[in-house]
C-alpha cells in the first residue's frame, strides 16, 4: 500500500469507526486496525448530544443513528439527593439526548464499513513519521508489521500508544472521578425518561436505552487511579447511602453488569451544585411536581418549600 490517500485508524471503538467512516467519506482508503480479537464495544450506556448528532448528520449517519436512539431527557430533569428536582425536562424548550447501549451504537457504526476494513487482533506498537508521510507499527499473532499512511489517527483509547510514541511528553490524563456504569430495568428510576442527580462530590444518571433497559451510572470524585472494590455493588450502595430511593434501587436491581471502577476526567463543578436559598426552578416545575406527585421545587431546607421525594 503507498502511504498517498490511505489512513490508518489505531483503535476500533466508537472514536475508530466513526473516524473511519469520516475518512471514507472524505475519499481516504482507511484501514482500522483493533487490538480486541473481535471487533466489539464494551461498557453500559452512552448518551449523545444535539451537537453531536449533527457532525454525524455531516457524515451522513445522522439518520440511521436518531432512528436507532432512545430519546434521554436526563439533562433536563435534574434532580439533588434529597429528591428535590433542581428543574424538569421541558419538551418544549429542551432538547432530548438520544441514548443508547453502547454496544447497539458501535454494532450500527461499524457496519458502515465496507468487509475488511477492521483488522481486528492488530496491536498498533508505534507511529513515526517522515516528509514522506507516517509508517505504523503493529504486532498481530502473526507477527510484527508495518503500514504506510498518510494520516493516522490515534482512536486507540485514553491509554494511547499513538499519542505516547508522538508526543512522550505530553502530560499524563488527569483522573478525577471514578465512575461505576450498569445497566437495570425501566422503572427502578424515576422519572422513567432520564435523570441527573448532583450530590456532594458525586452524580448518579440513568438513561432509557430501549429494549427494556435503563442505564446507570454513579461518578464520584476520586483523585487516585487504580483503586478497587471487592463487591462494587456494595460499594454503589454504599455511596448511594440516603439518595432519594430510585437511585438506590437501581443500582440494587443490577446484579450482573455493574462495571468495575473506571476512572475519567470530568468536571468538578456539577458535583457540587446545591440549590440556591429561595430559588425555585420555576412555575413549570412546581406544576409538574404536582402533577407527579412528586417532590417540588429546590429551595431552601427548613422552608417547608421543598419536599423531599424519595422516588
Ligand atoms: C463513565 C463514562 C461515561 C461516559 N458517557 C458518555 C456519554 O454519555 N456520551 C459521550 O459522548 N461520551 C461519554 N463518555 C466518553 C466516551 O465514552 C468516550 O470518549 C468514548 O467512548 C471514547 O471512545 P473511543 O473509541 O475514542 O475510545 P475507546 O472506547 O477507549 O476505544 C479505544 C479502542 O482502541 C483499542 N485500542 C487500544 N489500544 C490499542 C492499540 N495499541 N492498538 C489497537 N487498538 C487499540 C481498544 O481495544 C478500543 O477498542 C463517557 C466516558 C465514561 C468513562
Amino acid at each position: 500500500m503507498t502511504s498517498e490517500g490511505s489512513a490508518v485508524v489505531a483503535g476500533g471503538g466508537i472514536g475508530g469507526v466513526t473516524a473511519a467512516i469520516a475518512l471514507r467519506r472524505a475519499g481516504w482508503d482507511v484501514v482500522v486496525l483493533e487490538r480486541a480479537p473481535e471487533l466489539r464495544e464494551v461498557g453500559a450506556g452512552l448518551s449523545i448530544a444535539p451537537n453531536a448528532l449533527r457532525a454525524l448528520d455531516a457524515i451522513g449517519v445522522g439518520e440511521d443513528v436518531r432512528a436507532a436512539a432512545t430519546p434521554s431527557w436526563a439533562a433536563g430533569n435534574l434532580r439533588l439527593p434529597g429528591g428535590e428536582y433542581l428543574r424538569r425536562a421541558d419538551p418544549e424548550h429542551d432538547t432530548a439526548l438520544s441514548c443508547f447501549h453502547r454496544a447497539d451504537l458501535h454494532r450500527l457504526l461499524a457496519a458502515r464499513l465496507p468487509a475488511g476494513t477492521v483488522r481486528t487482533g492488530a496491536t498498533v506498537t508505534g507511529v513515526s513519521t517522515s516528509a514522506a508521510g507516517a509508517t505504523v507499527r503493529y504486532r498481530t499473532a502473526e507477527g510484527e508489521y508495518e503500514m504506510a499512511a498518510g494520516l493516522v489517527v490515534g482512536a486507540d483509547g485514553i491509554h494511547s500508544t499513538v499519542r505516547a510514541t508522538l508526543w512522550p511528553d505530553a502530560p499524563a490524563p488527569r483522573f478525577r472521578y471514578t465512575a461505576w456504569r450498569g445497566v437495570t430495568r425501566p422503572g427502578s428510576v424515576w422519572p422513567e425518561d432520564g435523570t441527573f442527580t448532583f450530590g456532594p462530590g458525586a452524580y448518579f444518571l440513568a438513561h432509557p436505552i430501549g429494549g427494556e433497559r435503563v442505564y446507570w451510572a454513579l461518578g464520584v470524585h476520586a483523585d487516585t487511579p487504580g483503586v478497587r472494590y471487592p463487591d462494587n455493588l456494595a460499594e454503589v450502595r454504599r455511596r448511594l447511602t440516603g439518595w432519594h430511593r430510585r437511585g438506590r434501587r437501581a443500582a440494587r436491581r443490577d446484579t450482573r453488569r455493574c462495571r468495575a471502577a473506571q476512572r475519567h476526567p470530568r468536571s468538578r463543578r456539577a458535583a457540587h451544585l446545591r440549590p440556591r436559598p429561595g430559588r425555585a426552578a420555576g412555575g413549570r416545575g412546581a406544576r409538574d411536581d404536582a402533577r407527579h406527585g412528586a417532590g417540588g421545587v429546590p429551595g431552601r431546607r427548613g422552608r417547608g418549600h421543598a419536599r423531599r421525594d424519595h422516588r
